[in-house]
């Protein structure tokens, strides 16, 4: 981890300083602006995914002037992320609550402490070379942002590297804190037949004589992740844990254990190699340690 304030500074201020240097990264040597004209069809989504950290959500909480366990309760909450994946894995994490709170009349309330994912959108597309297929995706279709050229210069492309990096360290982080682990993940595939049955029996009587093979929407899955997942161990335990940071002397702790390039060194084989994936067997969560690689996850 770069120095980002002095070492040893107060942790509070340690905060205020690497949320600063988010903010300043997300416009240094950027040449994107948002169109005029855009009606903000991603901040008003109602089912866009916005995944936040532990980072953001003190910055939250400290932009709000609230206790962080309000912040989580009133905006957020865990969420599913498909995570680029087509299979019925799905990546638990947080996220925003939907359609984003915090538009104001077409303006980003907590522009300075917006997520890292919204930092990032759309440049980071170009800098993956995304933004064509993504563009072409009906999803897209009203992002006007998409459909025009977007220049990043090579200065412009290390700043989005850097972001990227700063998320993965955050993402990990935040996993571990909620989760007691990296990614976690929670693996469909058994359910397959029970969760196709129901995505039937919740569609109109056309769709369903002719339904997409292998289709499940995503609210299905999160419908099902509240109604019989999140009371499980570990994510009953997530409220709890995001209590604990309005304790000073935790949210200290915290933001040390943040900064120690040795801690992430540790855990970093869990993020690359082995992540924990869940399947719901007989009203229990079982976890088994594997490798995500897609290859192995193409035939659901
Ligand atoms: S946090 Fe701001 S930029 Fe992100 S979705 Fe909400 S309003 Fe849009």
């Amino acid at each position: 981890m770069e120095v980002i304030s002095a070492p040893g500074a107060d942790p509070r201020q340690w905060l205020v300083a690497y949320l600063r240097t988010r903010a300043r990264l997300a416009s240094l040597a950027s040449d994107f602006q948002c169109d005029p004209d855009c009606s903000r069809p991603g901040c008003k989504n109602l089912d866009l995914l916005v995944q936040v950290s532990i980072l953001d959500l003190l910055g939250l909480a400290g932009r709000l002037k609230e206790p962080v366990a309000t912040v989580y309760r009133r905006y957020c909450s865990l969420g599913l992320f498909p995570d680029g994946r087509t299979d019925l894995i799905r990546m638990v994490g947080m996220k925003l609550q939907r359609p984003c709170p915090f538009l104001e009349n077409d303006l980003c309330g907590i522009y300075p402490v917006r997520p890292l994912p919204c930092i990032l959108f759309p440049e980071y597309l170009g800098a993956e070379g995304k933004l064509a297929a993504t563009a072409k995706e009906e999803h897209f279709r009203d992002y006007l942002c998409l459909h025009r050229p977007l220049l990043l210069s090579p200065e412009r492309a290390g700043i989005m590297a850097r972001l990227k990096q700063m998320w993965a360290r955050e993402t990990l982080f935040t996993s571990i804190y909620l989760f007691g682990h990296g990614p976690c993940y929670l693996d469909f595939g058994n359910l397959a037949r029970e969760l196709q049955q129901r995505a039937k029996a919740g569609m109109a009587p056309e769709a369903a004589e002719n339904p997409a093979p292998g289709t499940i929407p995503q609210s299905l899955l999160e419908g099902f992740f509240g109604e019989h997942l999140a009371r499980l161990q570990p994510f009953a335990g997530v409220a709890a844990k995001i209590e604990t940071l309005d304790n000073r002397e935790a949210r200290e702790q915290l933001l040390r254990l943040f900064q120690d390039n040795l801690w992430f060194k540790k855990h970093k084989q869990s993020r690359d190699e082995r992540a924990l994936v869940f399947q719901f067997v007989k009203g229990k969560l079982k976890a088994t340690r594997r490798s995500l690689l897609p290859r192995e996850y193409t035939f659901y």
